[in-house]
């Protein structure tokens, strides 16, 4: 107990987070129980478990019920842990402390005190798993649970958020909430209020996953390909007709480029203002050509472009690009346009996240994250120590000349390892880096196995093996995966293991987040056991030529290894230069969303209403009184109160999906202005953010009136019978179908490039 005191203490101290000496407090309350609640039988346990509101006498219960239905007795940090989630806070916890269980009781406790909580999980797998594996705990709390997944169908998912406690992936809770959004009744939606939200690897949702689009389409027309511009972009030279920023974040086209370019599209000026569809679409199709590249950004497999997703270093399934660049890059690669389909409606992960009015959340990196957690989520951090000391060696970085000397250099550090039958998990940052290691590792003698993520099931089951004696794994982006690596692997000796120095983790370079790379080293010393990580950089990594473009040359020793500490100054400051990029993209990105998030939430309460009153009718009535008085005769009431309702959401629905396309157009033109592509007219001083919300402000408005116009005029126009009302005759057709996917990086929602240097030059003076 006093050694869990002084290490409390010792943690306390890390700025920014919150005090644990309330949770602490609590701890001999919780220990005194112990005896009591031990005694009782099941059902007394669970009878007792349905007063309990207090944090103590939640902890006390939740220790009880686990220590039966799992044979795991919680530790006091743990339940540290429980209490700042019932408080609201992102609890920070290293990897392997055991966070499901600690999670668990916390959602039961939430339950207890009256409240109905979703578990956001990684991704479905996990959700299962989870939802699996803490049902006797929550069973034996009086508790009920379920859980959600792509493969559910809409009657399993109303019973699993009708549950207590219930758990799902972001993008399967964010589909669903989106489905329901165009419910035409109320019987038909699945999801229930938003009360509490819990969040697994909260930083990986909440900070790297935030600003990503989650969509739900409809069918409409075959989506344009966009063949003619890839051809035109296909043409063009680096350099000669194009440029890239150093940021590989922009292209611009040079005079020759443009003189090209408007000579193939039949000498029109790309900049006048009529052309900017077509200045937008050779934009996109050049930043298919130039800044997407096959097996870094995106793999082509069963003719069809996968996305890798950048925050997790693996192919991402159900992902599109925007849909022009989308079309642009299968184009590019000579593959059939996909299906694209009219965005019927959308939501970010962090508009999601915040329908709730109570979050809280947990990770082994929440520190890291805490400014965007405070800026954006108005979340605290508390810090949680671990169970046992760690142990692990974090040794310094290993710094190279050259990408080729720094790879040598890991083979020949993988060969020594693995020679002494220790563990090895290699850390790459993306797909074809893992690829191309494993081939030299293969040429050196050293088989290993690389993690490509076919599917999560089977990606856990290999996680699971890296810790086993003289595994090798390599794998992109560890960050969030939520699978802990058990020293002896899942069947082999730990102590063996443990003995001759636990795992060791190689990270290939840093991460764009020195959060990452503690995401990565963390997957080592789990639960006070031994480990070790290292990094190997080498002056070629990305991260550096990108936020350090004129970092000076630097001497080496003959195996190419530097050692000038300036060097290694150079890669922190190359981190904190693509830090405070995220944050300042994170933010631009935030104010966008912000209006458009305001002006949904209006539009959604008047949908709510139109669904679940009669109002439809009785303004329509009101507006049309001959109307609605002939229509009276023949149609009964509650079947014109039913085509009114249909006419009025169908009306709504098709205007807000143009509306969101107007919102996009707006927004792509402000920002290529912004870049200073073609003309200004808004004059020198353009800020593009007040710019797009003076232009919504008033689309918005007339978005409004258009609705009233449009409904009344289909109320007028519509046949209705005693059958009810001809959508499809007036022109109001539901999607035939509908699907869900996620947009990544919409590479005219931020202007990386200036923010980079805005940047850099700040960092610079330091
Ligand atoms: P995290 O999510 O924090 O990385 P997990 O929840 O996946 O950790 O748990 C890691 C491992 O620790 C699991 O195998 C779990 O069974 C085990 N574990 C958790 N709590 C306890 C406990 N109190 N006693 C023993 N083992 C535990
Ligand atoms: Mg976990």
């Amino acid at each position: 107990m006093s050694g869990l005191r002084s290490r409390v203490r010792r943690f306390l101290q890390k700025p920014g987070s919150a005090s644990l000496s309330g949770y602490e407090e609590l701890l001999p309350d919780i220990a005194g129980r112990e005896e009591t609640l031990r005694k009782l039988d099941d059902a007394a346990l669970t009878a007792a478990a349905a007063g309990a509101t207090g944090g103590a006498e939640i902890c006390a219960l939740g220790r009880e019920a686990a220590r039966r239905a799992l044979g795991e007795r919680p530790f006091d940090v743990q339940l540290l842990g429980t209490l700042a989630l019932l408080a609201g806070q992102v609890a920070e916890m290293a990897t392997g402390e055991g966070k499901t269980l600690s999670g668990a009781l916390a959602a039961a406790g939430y339950v207890r005190r009256g409240h109905r909580v979703q578990v956001m999980s990684v991704n479905d797998y996990l959700a299962r798993r989870d939802a699996e594996w803490m049902g006797p705990v929550y069973d034996l709390l009086g508790v009920s649970v379920g859980w959600v997944t792509q493969a559910s169908a809409p009657e399993e998912r109303r019973r699993a958020y009708a549950a207590d406690v219930c758990y799902g992936s972001a993008s399967e809770i964010g589909f669903d909430v989106l489905r329901d959004r165009l419910a035409i009744s109320v019987a038909e939606q699945v999801t229930t209020e938003p009360d509490v939200i819990l969040i697994d690897e909260a930083d990986s949702v909440l900070v790297d996953e935030a600003l990503v689009p989650l969509v739900l389409a409809g069918s409409a027309g075959a989506a344009d390909s966009g063949r003619e511009m890839a051809e035109i972009a296909g043409r063009l030279l680096p350099r000669l007709h194009y440029e890239v920023d150093d940021e590989h974040r922009n292209v611009f086209l040079t005079d020759a480029g443009t003189r090209i370019a408007e000579q193939s599209l039949g000498g029109i000026n790309l900049y006048a203002e009529q052309n900017l569809d077509v200045l937008t679409q050779l934009n996109v199709a050049l930043h298919a050509r130039a800044l997407l590249q096959r097996d870094v950004d995106y793999i082509v497999r069963d003719d069809r472009i996968q996305l890798i997703s950048a925050s997790r270093g693996r192919v991402a399934r159900r992902q599109r690009w925007p849909d022009g660049l989308h079309a642009a890059v299968e184009a590019k690669e000579g593959l059939r346009a996909s299906e694209s389909g009219q965005i019927l409606d959308s939501i970010t992960v962090q508009a999601l996240v915040r329908r709730y009015p109570v979050a809280c959340g947990m990770t082994g990196t929440a520190v890291a994250a805490g400014e965007q957690l405070r800026e954006f989520y108005g979340l605290e951090i508390a810090v949680i120590p671990p169970n046992l000391p760690c142990v692990r060696e974090d040794e310094p970085d290993r710094l190279y000349r050259t990408a080729a000397d720094k790879e040598d250099a890991v083979v020949r550090q993988v060969g020594d390892t693995r020679a002494a039958g220790r563990p090895v998990l290699i850390g790459t940052l993306d797909v074809a880096e893992s690829e191309r290691l494993a081939e030299r590792m293969g040429e050196a003698g050293l088989s290993c196995v690389v993690l490509n993520a076919k599917n999560d099931a089977q990606e856990a089951a290999i996680v699971a093996e890296a810790g086993a004696a003289g595994a090798v794994t390599v794998s992109t982006q560890m960050a969030g995966r939520g699978t802990d690596i058990r020293l002896g692997g899942t069947h082999g000796d730990r102590d063996e293991v443990a003995g001759l120095g636990g795992l060791l983790v190689i990270g290939m370079g840093r991460h764009a987040s020195s959060r990452l790379d503690d995401q990565l080293r963390g997957r080592s010393g789990r639960q006070g056991d031994p480990g070790g990580s290292v990094f190997f950089l080498s002056m070629d990594d990305e991260l550096i030529t990108t936020c350090v473009p004129d970092a000076p040359p630097v001497g080496a020793g003959p195996d190419g290894q530097v050692t000038d500490p300036k060097a290694h100054w150079t890669v922190g400051h190359a981190q904190r230069v693509a830090e405070g990029v995220q944050l300042q993209i994170h933010r631009d990105t935030w104010r966008y969303n912000t209006l458009l998030e305001d002006q949904r939430r209006t539009v959604l309460r008047h949908r709510d209403e139109l669904l679940g009153t009669g109002v439809a009718l009785s303004t329509l009535a009101a507006a049309f009184p001959g109307r609605a008085a002939a229509l009276r005769e023949t149609v009964p009431e509650e079947i014109l109160e039913e085509a009114a309702r249909q006419i009025s959401l169908a009306q709504l629905d098709h205007a807000w999906a143009e509306y969101l396309a107007q919102a996009a157009e707006v927004r792509e033109g402000i920002n290529l202005r912004a870049l200073g592509h073609g003309p200004n007219p808004f004059g020198g001083s353009l800020n593009p953010v007040q710019e797009y919300n003076r232009e919504m402000t008033r689309l918005f408005s007339q978005f409004r009136d258009d609705i009233t116009t449009l409904t009344g005029h289909a109320f007028q126009t519509i046949t209705i019978t005693a059958d009810g009302a001809d959508l499809a005759g007036g022109g109001l057709a539901r999607p035939s179908a509908t699907w869900t996917y996620v947009v990544q990086d919409n590479p005219f929602g931020t202007d990386f490039g200036r923010a980079v240097k805005a940047i850099s030059r700040l960092l610079g003076q330091h």
